[in-house]
């Protein structure tokens, strides 16, 4: 009993219809009319208000997963960029993950916190830690964290997790600032969300891992984690406490891609239906090594090719998604990402507890290695270099624009006149306050250029008048 709508787990991703939907696509992977049909369907059409795209459905979405015919291949790959150009234009969004605390109950056997791991340091910050780990982020020019934490109510009690947003929004050095963090914690309930909607958060991240339960139940053999129904129907507890932006993820490598994908772009499909909105953000993890983790341990790894056309489908499914990457992956796949519908990075990441204060990358409490070790400078300068803005935006949650209200921002093309230039004037302050000089070179000419890819007049005056005065009287945090 298939149903959307419905806020059962079971129900909404379920797992006769993956089934069908999977056999679906293996029948019409070579159905050349049905793929031509489904990746026109898939375009972004120009209206007089701006863009607009479809969407696909999981059926649809599935077949151009299966398809392996590569000249169909190829045209998803430019759909797929003709969507991310029209949406979110050659902007890049950057941030930081933050590891508070890497005490665990759970027993999920991909990640090296697992209850059973006794000879992995345990760290859990201090306030006080946390404020120089911020510190030394801001340095680096970070704006946007995303803090992580593995599951454990007596070390890493919600009330914890709240002091902490509070600590990271207090610090305010030399002219840096937090100015949206992300929350990545264990599925929790109603109330709890609503905690974190208090303290400001932005999106609230929780990866699925696997949409098969069968599959989850044996990686998640122990632990709080291990209840299938309560982490994914997490999602609509958090919109349910007025959580807006909801970040989606798979950990690929655990189990089949084909069937994952499906229940992804299904879990997008529920929170549309129920809750009028879909993900604010979904990111691809793929499993890594990792202290005590062997990622060949499980049999589902995918190629860097496979990785690319999910990717790819993700962005035609579900156009005004954003995407996101972390350092997980290598610059090589991070630059082929990027082309295919990648809107988020993280740069300069360390995945340890009380990493950034570290002189040399420390391993002992990490939670992945970390394949693109560049720092965030190089990262920002590589973005450039292949005509990419980076940015340091936060400005859509602080202006209320969460939710179907960001949605229709980015329907509507405004999207132009309101990310662009904030882009550009938050990589502006990124070149004055922390760029090397090859970077600076670089923005400086970047910015001059993109200026005038600012459609409205009086937006484009106005963003101009707000850099200079950065430069003139140090003023800070301009947004449209
Ligand atoms: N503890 C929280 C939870 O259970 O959802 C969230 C934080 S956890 C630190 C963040 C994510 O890291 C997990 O959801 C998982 O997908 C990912 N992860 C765990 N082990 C990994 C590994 N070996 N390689 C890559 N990613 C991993």
């Amino acid at each position: 009993m298939y149903n959307p709508k419905s806020l059962k787990a079971e129900e909404f991703i379920n797992d006769e219809e993956i089934r069908e939907t999977l056999a679906y696509a293996e029948a019409n992977k070579d159905n050349v009319e049905l793929i031509d049909k489904i990746l026109e369907k898939a375009r972004p059409i120009k209206t007089k208000d701006g863009w607009h795209c479809e969407g696909l459905t999981h059926r649809e979405a599935s077949v151009l997963l299966a398809c392996e015919m590569s000249d169909k291949i190829e045209r998803m790959y430019e759909v797929a960029e003709e969507i991310k150009l029209a949406f979110y234009g050659n902007r890049i969004v950057i941030f930081a993950p933050l590891y508070l605390s890497n005490y665990c109950v759970n027993g999920c056997l991909y990640c090296p916190y697992h209850i059973k791991n006794t000879h992995i340091a345990r760290k859990k910050l201090t306030q006080e830690e946390i404020y120089n780990e911020v510190v030394a982020l801001q340095d680096m020019g970070h704006k946007r964290l995303a803090i992580e934490a593995g599951e454990d109510p007596v070390n890493n009690p919600i009330e914890y997790i709240l002091e902490s947003i509070k600590t990271i929004y207090s610090v305010h050095h030399k002219n840096g600032d937090i100015r949206r963090v992300n929350v990545n914690i264990a599925a929790t309930t109603v109330e709890n969300y609503r905690k974190l909607r208090d303290a400001g958060i932005g999106t609230y991240i929780l990866f699925q891992e696997t949409y098969n339960k069968k599959g989850y139940e044996e990686l998640h053999p122990t632990g709080p984690k291990h209840d299938y129904a309560y982490h994914t129907e997490a999602m609509d507890r958090a919109m349910e406490g007025g959580i807006d932006d909801v970040g989606l993820g798979v950990l690929f490598g655990l189990e089949g891609y084909k069937y994952e994908f499906a229940g992804l772009i299904m879990h997008a499909e529920h929170l549309e239906a129920v809750h009028g909105v879909g993900p604010h953000t979904i990111s691809v993890p793929r499993v890594k090594r990792a202290d005590d983790i062997d990622p060949d341990a499980f049999d589902n790894s995918i190629s860097d090719e496979i990785f690319t056309k999910i990717a790819a489908c993700i962005r035609l499914a579900v156009p005004y998604t954003g995407m996101i990457i972390s350092t997980r992956e290598n610059e090589q796949v991070r630059a082929r990402m990027l082309q295919v519908g990648i809107s988020q990075i993280s740069g300069g990441s360390r995945t340890s507890v009380g990493g950034y204060t570290e002189e040399e990358r420390p391993h002992d409490t990490e939670q992945f290695d970390v394949s693109d070790q560049r720092t965030l400078d190089e990262v920002v300068k590589w973005l450039m270099e292949s005509g990419h803005i980076p940015s340091f935006c936060t400005a859509c949650y602080r202006a209320g624009r969460t939710g179907d209200r960001f949605m229709s921002l980015c329907k509507t093309g405004q999207i132009q006149n309101c990310c662009h230039p904030n882009a550009l004037m938050t990589l502006k302050e990124y070149l004055i306050d922390y760029a090397g000089e090859d970077t600076k070179r670089i923005g400086e000419a970047m910015i001059e250029a993109e200026l005038n890819n600012i459609p409205k007049e009086n937006v484009r005056k106005k963003c101009l008048e707000y850099i200079k005065s950065m430069e003139e009287d140090g003023s800070r945090d301009f947004r449209f």
